[in-house]
């Protein structure tokens, strides 16, 4: 069974596109398209795992999702966009993948126990929230995904899909392809509070959409050093996120290695390091903020990118469908 190389990827609607995932949209989504197939789902089923009693959030950000990627230069007509709510199949799959999966695995999932602790769902996490790892082998599968590109929070959700699609293929036969995760050369950008991880739902985030006002003031209430309180005093550089986002987003290495030293010797205060830090990043985002005000004059046609695209994935699940059915010996 020989298989092209597919690329699947996807974010949830839970808010705009935020800095963490900029590094993997350039260096992964706007490189794959030239070279493979690539779907971008938008996974507004799986972001109502965490969002029950907030549909018209996940709906209304739908569409700043779609803009936030076009915005970047994921290109419609290279690309294939789909919104996961609109293919059935991929539900019907997550069903027939239940079987496979113990309550166990899923409750020893790094990534799924991480994830209850932050939310504090302990005692009240969901069946939906607990099997959204089976969802989301669904959601690759259906077009038979063979390269995932996503951040290093992900890597134990793929090796469980792996494990579906080994049983799946072991007692039914060969019908999907492993998958590969590829990570970006930033697969976790820490938040602007310090915390490991940059997300949405964290309040931790610079947006691709938020204006140079707004980046220059997140920027300015970045955690630093709380022990560096004057200028002259010797400053921590690990845990730093001014020189985490500096040593990832600056192309002078030999100047970010000297500002490094100076403020570690002392004498050099937050706001020199924060004023550098914002003035990359405008460079960095002013040209998508642009972009995406042009898109955003026309929803109706951002809509339509995403309809069509859809309508395509519907063939492809249908498809993929028929062949589960068969060996399955669920064809009647
Ligand atoms: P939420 O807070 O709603 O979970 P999120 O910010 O975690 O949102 P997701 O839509 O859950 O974003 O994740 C989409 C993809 O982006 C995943 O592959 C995830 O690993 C990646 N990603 C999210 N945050 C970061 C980050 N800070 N650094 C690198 N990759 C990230
Ligand atoms: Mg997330």
């Amino acid at each position: 069974m020989l298989h092209k190389d597919i690329v699947l990827t996807g974010d949830r609607p839970t808010g705009p596109l935020h800095l963490g995932h900029l590094v993997g949209l350039l260096q992964q989504r706007v490189v794959l398209q030239n070279v493979y197939k690539q779907y971008v789902m938008i996974a507004d089923i799986q972001a109502l795992t965490d969002n029950v009693e907030n549909p018209e959030k996940i709906r209304s950000n739908v569409l700043e999702v779609m803009l936030d990627y076009v915005a970047v230069g994921i290109d419609p007509a290279k690309t294939t966009f789909f919104i996961q709510s609109m293919i059935p199949e991929i539900a019907e799959l997550t069903v027939l993948y239940l079987n496979l999966v113990t309550v166990n695995r899923l409750r020893r999932n790094p990534t799924v126990k991480t994830e209850i602790q932050q939310k504090g769902y302990e005692e009240t996490v969901t069946a939906g929230f607990l099997m959204y790892p089976i969802s989301q082998t669904a959601d690759i599968t259906i077009v038979k995904g063979t390269k995932v590109p996503v951040g290093d929070d992900q890597l134990p959700v793929i090796e469980q899909g792996n494990e579906i699609v080994r049983s799946f293929n072991r007692i039914y036969g060969p019908v999907f392809p492993e998958i590969q995760a590829l990570l970006s050369s930033t697969p976790r950008l820490p938040g602007t509070d310090g915390k490991a991880k940059m997300s949405k739902s964290m309040g931790n985030a610079i947006f691709l959409s938020d204006s140079a006002n707004v980046v220059a003031q997140k920027v300015m209430s970045m955690y630093t050093d709380p022990g560096h309180i004057h200028v002259a005093d010797p400053g921590t550089v690990e845990g730093n996120v001014v020189f985490m986002y500096l040593d990832i987003f600056d192309p002078n290495k030999d100047e970010v290695t000297q500002l490094k030293e100076h403020y570690q010797r002392g004498g050099l205060g937050d706001v020199t390091i924060k004023r550098r830090l914002i003035t990359l990043l405008d460079g960095l985002l002013s040209p998508i903020r642009k972009k995406r005000l042009e898109y955003a004059q026309d929803m109706a046609h951002v809509k339509q990118i995403l309809l069509a695209g859809t309508q395509s994935v519907q063939e492809v699940a249908a498809h993929t469908m028929r062949e589960v059915r068969v060996s399955m010996k669920l064809d009647y």
